[in-house]
């Protein structure tokens, strides 16, 4: 059978703390993101959809509710979709 070698860049790579640090440096989403996500904790419901959804895995439970890592937050606005009670909003970017 022929090798296969042609896996995607970090299949099978442990993350680090290092790792995760070198790709915030790499990304630096915080420069070119056009939306911001927040919650609104008065109306959320602690049921964990967004983390669930959350294409970059960067949204994590607290006890006050979920919580964005905004390091690492692209700003695709999944999230805000898919929360049943409408407690994620975003807010546009500044731009110069
Ligand atoms: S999906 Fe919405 S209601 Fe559920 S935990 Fe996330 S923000 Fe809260
Ligand atoms: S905007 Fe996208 S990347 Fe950011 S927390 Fe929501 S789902 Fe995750």
């Amino acid at each position: 059978m022929k090798e296969n070698n042609h896996d995607p860049i970090g299949v099978g790579v442990p993350l680090t703390s290092e790792l995760i640090e070198s790709e915030i440096q790499r990304m630096k989403p915080w420069t070119w993101r056009v939306f911001t996500p927040y919650i609104v904790y008065e109306t959320c419901k602690k049921c964990n959809l967004c983390i669930d959804y959350c294409p970059e895995g960067v949204i994590a439970e607290s006890d006050k509710g979920p919580v964005i890592d905004y390091r690492l937050c692209k700003g695709c606005r999944v999230c805000v979709v898919e929360c049943p009670f409408e407690a994620i909003k975003v807010e546009r970017e500044e731009t110069e």
